[in-house]
């Protein structure tokens, strides 16, 4: 195995959500240089290291059995952490549930790839829409942009489709003809197999194959002439609940225009702007199809190799990630490593003891991205807001045994947000760890100006830091 470049030298983040999926990332590498020997012990990842074509790539993958937006993010604020000092762009690939139209034709091993369209940043989140009782759907907020030097890559990849063949087919065939494990993994099943049923049409039973799922019941479609994986580009809708219903994958498409539901992408997008790619592997609806996880992980994979050989080395005039990642200014180190490991085993022990109701319910409340109001602020200037822990009404507020508020007003632009923001990322988790901090940022937007949205925040947090009150 080849002797690893610095940590300094890897500038692409590739994270996986499932273990078939970092297993075809691997196989798109041109040089291993195995796992990361060294790193902090609050740093619970992962990492292979590796070299595709003129980028060095940094692998990580999701804990085994944890998935949803919450695992991801914590995954990829490690990964920022430990390879702060280099890295610049990130990737979320792996496999999704596709969502065929008219306009889409999309089949079982297609690559979706999230590209900003309209008012959405290419990844919604999907919990935050509601479906109302009529059926008509409400959306509730979007997120970030993936960054530039992958949106220029995209257009270059889209405009050679026009007139080159492309090369990830060949880096899919070369993959699995490597041995025996790998032809079992990732071949592609028969097209036998690939059945679109009317989203009307449920599975029948409790049968774990569609056998008894009539033909009558599957969409006409024109067979392709090549077996090529297409791609398509649009907007992916992630959430931490599963969508495995037809009607209501075609709603949230007809409300959205969403070509893919998964589950980490929006968890990355908040602190970690990314190209979020998804092989297509069922049809978000409750037939029952295993058989394309594997060929669909390395669909994504061989495309995601391909589109890097359009990044230009050394995007050096970008913002670092972690610059450009606000969860991460400003708290001092010791406080940082504390919160991140609390963080981490928060995730732990609610992915312990949260029966899958539970899970429902107190995703239920996250009606907003309230989290984000809090972290656009920038960071206090070393030296101010200090005065406030020694002020008469803090001190009570602090010091108070019953339930009490510490509310913080003053005239816009006087920086009370930063003073909020400085205490709940700094001052409390360093103070006293069982006490359970909520906290709302007021905005005065259709998301964030609502006594219902600011509830719901704070009953997601409490949830959250106490989950046995679900
Ligand atoms: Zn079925």
């Amino acid at each position: 195995m080849a002797t690893s470049p610095s940590k300094k030298e890897f500038q692409i983040g590739w994270i996986c959500a499932l273990p078939v999926e970092a297993a075809a990332a691997i196989q798109m590498l041109d040089e291993n240089f195995g796992i990361l020997q060294e790193q902090e012990r609050s740093d619970t990842n992962t990492y292979t290291l590796g070299r595709i074509g003129r980028h060095h790539v940094v692998i990580a993958c999701l804990p085994d059995g944890q998935y949803g937006t919450t695992s991801a993010t914590a995954v990829s604020n490690n990964m920022i952490r430990t390879f702060a000092d280099s890295l610049r762009i990130g990737l979320m690939v792996g496999i999704g549930g596709g969502a065929p139209s008219a306009d889409h034709d999309i089949r079982l091993g297609d690559v979706v790839v999230s590209r900003p369209e309209g008012s959405y940043g290419g990844v919604i989140q999907h919990d935050m829409i509601k479906i109302k009782k009529d059926g008509e759907v409400q959306r509730v907020g979007s997120l970030n942009s993936p960054p530039k030097p992958l949106l220029n890559a995209l257009a270059q990849i889209r405009a050679a489709e026009l007139y080159d063949d492309p090369q990830y087919p060949v880096y899919i065939q070369g993959a699995i003809e490597k041995n025996k494990r790998t032809r079992k993994t990732f071949s592609r099943p028969n097209i036998k197999s690939d059945r679109l049923f009317k989203a009307e049409h449920g599975h029948r039973g409790s049968a774990t194959s569609c056998d008894q799922c009539p033909v009558e019941w599957e969409e006409d479609r024109i067979p392709r002439e090549d077996g090529d994986p297409h791609t398509h580009y649009g907007t992916i809708a992630s959430g931490n609940t599963l969508v495995k219903d037809g009607t209501i994958r075609e709603a949230l498409r007809k409300e959205t225009g969403a070509l893919c539901f998964e589950m980490e992408g929006a968890g990355l997008m908040v602190d970690f702007p990314c190209l979020v790619i998804r092989g297509i592997c069922d049809y978000a609806d409750s037939h029952k199809n295993k058989l394309w996880q594997g060929y669909a992980a390395l669909t994504a994979a061989a495309f995601t190799k391909e589109l890097l050989s359009y990044v230009p080395k050394g995007v050096s005039y970008e913002s670092l990630v972690a610059d450009i990642c606000p969860l991460l200014e400003d708290i001092k180190e010791e406080q940082r490593k504390a919160f991140n490991q609390q963080e981490y085993h928060h995730q732990q022990k609610m992915a312990r003891i949260l029966t899958e109701d539970q899970r429902r319910c107190h995703q239920a409340f996250k009606t907003s991205t309230y989290e984000k109001f809090k972290n656009i602020n920038p960071s206090r200037v070393e030296g101010t807001c200090e005065w406030v822990l020694n002020s008469p009404e803090y001190l009570r507020w602090w010091n108070a045994t019953s339930n009490d508020l510490l509310w913080i007003s003053a005239d816009p632009g006087c920086g009370k947000s930063v003073l909020a923001k400085s205490l709940i990322d700094g001052v409390f988790p360093a103070s006293d760890s069982n006490i359970s901090i909520m906290y709302f940022f007021f905005k005065d937007n259709d998301e964030q100006n609502n006594l219902a949205t600011a509830l719901c925040a704070v009953l997601h947090q409490l949830f959250s830091l106490q989950p046995q009150l679900l």
